[in-house]
């Protein structure tokens, strides 16, 4: 017998659904046709400007008080943003103090009010404002241009003019589209859209000096309606697996009058370093917001602290090289693991130089520093070259028959754990970091005791240092007596 084709009534109407619902779910959605339906649900075509302000918690990153564990609490009484799609301009303004009692970053110590700071990007310059007046501030550049384009109506923006690629996932029983794109050099990114079309989460991954490729999470939820625009109440926001923001949006303007202009010294901005010399063969390097000592070795230089980002320390290992020519940069002595410290410990590894750190944060300096720094290769990256770490716990003496530089682990800070302080003891030169800063010069003593510079003074008395100088990784070099003097002794 001669096989009958099966009539097509055969088919239940139950099955034809099913083979229907099959081919329609195959084809991948199109990227650009979801975004543009996303961005009329958010009221986000015509927006040009947005503006929006709230408060909540938060964490600071890179500056944990043990290397590994979550970011210092903060609570924010003020998160202002102003956005400028058109031009790539971003404002902040934030007001936060501590909520948890150590580690680092640039806030009062608990109990001793908040801190208020405002930062800018417009393009590719990142500035803050110090007082009234702008400070380039190139190590921020990358987080704030992903801060910009990860804002809810921001992320579509920049998924439009990136080659988008969609595809539909289903999380909760909600089915969402997601959308992935690469802004060249900046950050990866993956948006999640409900079916609203709302930006529910962007799964992002942006370069950074110490942790590489660095993935973030932001949460939007809450949605309401502001004259046609969508906008979130609350935004969450982990960064390095640790939360960094959770706010809570009570004012949204969108089309607020926005004005961001570039300031002509932060156009023209290059690092500098300026060097002093301190003793012989020993300079403080100064001339931004972070110093560096260099000390001459019989056969090679010991750098003291390569901060920032690779820009920063490139500047200072250059000026090592001026000041001693021949003499490699054998050894970077880091003081601790805060990212502003560390920030250019990779370009330090690209120099050859071996890093001298705690011993406890030596293995978080390996993990990380073995992360792929995709996004954007830095020098580390280019130069194929892989961390030589050495961990300090408690002391360890460096010689060379004439000259000693001594680390200590200093014991008891708030600020952070293997928190490493050095000791120049022919010299009496001590250098140290964010334990004491001292005011400018001739300036009356703090108001109010720093537990910093009291730890300080009481790690300089449990190890018998008679120090004559201190070297701080902030500010100028100033008298023991200065000290001494901020903490209330004659
Ligand atoms: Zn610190």
């Amino acid at each position: 017998m001669r096989p009958r084709a099966m009539p097509i009534q055969a088919l239940s109407l139950a099955t034809l659904a099913l083979l229907l619902g099959a081919c329609a779910s195959t084809p991948a959605p199109d990227a650009m046709t979801v975004l543009r339906q996303a961005e009329q649900a958010m009221g986000g075509t015509t927006l040009k400007t947005i503006a929006y302000s709230g408060g909540g918690s938060g964490g600071t990153f890179g500056q944990a008080w043990q290397p590994g564990l979550a970011w210092p609490g903060l609570s924010y009484s003020m998160l202002a943003r102003q956005v400028d799609y058109e031009n790539a301009a971003l404002r902040e303004d934030f007001g936060r103090s501590r909520s948890e009692p150590t580690g680092g970053g640039a806030t009062p110590l608990m109990g001793m009010g908040e801190a208020r700071a405002t930062g800018f990007v417009r393009g590719g310059n990142a500035w803050n404002l110090a007082g009234t007046a702008a400070a380039a501030a190139p190590v921020a550049t990358d987080a704030r241009i992903h801060d910009l384009w990860t804002t809810p109506h921001g992320v579509l923006k920049a998924a439009l003019r990136n080659q988008p690629r969609a595809e539909r996932r289903s999380e909760g029983g909600v089915q969402y589209t997601v959308v992935a794109f690469n802004e060249p050099g900046r950050f990866a990114a993956t948006v999640w859209i409900d079916p609203a079309g709302m930006v529910t989460r962007i799964d992002s991954r942006l370069p950074h000096p110490v942790t590489g490729d660095t993935d973030t999470r932001t949460l939007y939820s809450d949605y309401r309606d502001f004259g046609g625009v969508k906008f979130p109440l609350r935004m969450q926001q982990s960064q390095g697996e640790h939360p960094v923001l959770d706010i809570t949006f009570k004012d949204v303007k969108p089309n607020a009058p926005v004005d961001i202009t570039v300031p002509d010294n932060v156009r023209n901005f290059s690092e500098r370093v300026a060097s002093d010399k301190v003793a012989d063969g020993v300079w403080f390097l100064a001339g931004g917001s972070h110093n560096s000592v260099a000390i001459e070795m019989r056969d090679h230089v010991i750098v003291v602290e390569t901060p920032l980002y690779d820009g920063r320390s490139a500047a200072v290992l250059a000026e090592a090289r001026r000041l001693v020519p021949g003499k490699p940069v054998k050894m970077v002595i880091n003081s601790h693991h805060h990212f502003d410290h560390a920030g250019g410990l990779r370009a330090a590894v690209a120099e050859g130089a071996t890093l001298v750190t705690s011993a406890m944060a030596k293995p978080y300096f390996e993990r990380v520093f073995a992360n792929p720094n995709s996004v954007n290769p830095d020098l580390m990256a280019r130069s194929g070259k892989s961390a030589s770490i050495v961990g300090v716990s408690g002391k360890q003496v460096f010689s060379d028959g004439n000259r000693t530089v001594e680390v200590h682990e200093m014991q008891g800070s708030v600020h952070a754990q293997g928190f490493m302080m050095v000791w120049l003891p022919k010299e009496r030169l001590l250098i140290e970091a964010d334990a004491w800063t001292p005011g400018p010069a001739g300036s009356p003593p703090p108001p109010a005791l720093n537990a910093n510079s009291v730890n300080l003074v009481q790690n300089i008395e449990r190890l018998g240092l008679n120090v004559d100088r201190i070297l701080p990784l902030h500010s100028r070099v100033a008298p023991m007596s200065e000290l001494l003097a901020a903490v209330g002794r004659k």
